[in-house]
């Protein structure tokens, strides 16, 4: 694959002439090294809407091999979420404490419950939703509450920086959007975290490192990504809930087939600059 970038140069004469770059580039770049243009894959493989379309394909062939398993993980996981943060007031009330740390112990317990599925098996990922294969593999649960307990703790820091939450200082409002934009901007980046935890063995602390890197280019993709993945989600909460009952697993089949591009393009290993 060679570049089709072109750039503009002044000749000894004072005259501007196009070159044409023409560097050969490997099958994986998403940019030229040499003159910064870009190769098609953000709007081919690794596009967050052809991503979606490829998903939704598989889906529809597959979908009522779901409802089971999303019955199962909507009581168990999704509604105990949902109580917590809507209830944080009245539950932090009633046992006691302060509702911030109410609802961080209550996530830090509740949200590696929802990252198991990011453990299930690669091979024909779509076909392992089971309740089976779930309890199989909560073996990872305690890898995926090291990595809540590292987001809970960002957020802290950032909650603390942008509101003088406990230092009681007085900070600028402006910093009440900035922390939404950053907490935006963390998840987007470490979404494809959990899966880098297990299908590369990498500990969850270094999986922060690694999905950094590896987002230098696909960032907005990846935020495109997490947008169909809330609208898919908010859709299924408007049909009366049930739509969940195909959102969940449809949400997991997103994200996995994000993954698998981006790491198609060998973005999570080690890269010279
Ligand atoms: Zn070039």
């Amino acid at each position: 694959m060679k570049c089709k970038g072109t750039w503009k140069e002044k000749t000894p004469s004072g005259r501007t002439v196009k070159r044409k770059c023409n560097n050969e580039l490997s099958e994986y770049a998403i940019f030229c090294d040499k003159c910064g243009t870009p190769t098609n894959a953000l709007s081919t493989k690794l596009n967050a809407k052809k991503n979606w379309q490829e998903v939704r394909e598989t889906f529809t062939n597959l979908r009522g091999s779901f409802y089971k398993f999303n019955i199962f993980f909507l009581i168990t996981v999704f509604i105990p979420i949902g109580a917590v943060i809507f209830f944080q007031k009245d539950l932090a009330q009633f046992i006691g404490i302060d509702k911030y740390l109410f609802l961080n112990l209550a996530l830090l317990l509740l949200v590696p419950l929802s990252l198991i599925p990011f453990a299930f098996d690669e091979e024909n990922y779509s076909q392992n939703f089971s309740v089976k294969n779930y309890f199989r593999k909560m073996k990872y649960y305690p890898k995926f509450f090291l990595f809540t307990l590292e987001n809970i703790i960002f957020f802290f820091i950032l909650k603390v920086l942008c509101t003088g939450y406990l230092i009681g200082v007085t900070v600028d409002p402006i910093l009440a959007p900035v922390r939404v934009i950053l907490v935006l901007h963390w998840i987007t980046i470490m979404f494809p975290a959990p899966l880098v935890i297990i299908r590369k063995n990498v500990n969850p602390l270094a999986a922060l490192k690694v999905c950094y890197t590896a987002s230098a280019e696909t960032r907005w993709q990846q935020f495109f990504t997490l947008f169909y993945v809330a609208t898919a989600n908010i859709l299924g909460l408007l049909a009366v809930g049930l739509g969940l009952l195909r959102s969940i697993s449809f949400s997991y089949l997103l994200i996995e087939n994000y993954y698998n591009k981006m790491n198609e393009y060998r973005l999570f290993e080690k890269r010279e600059n």
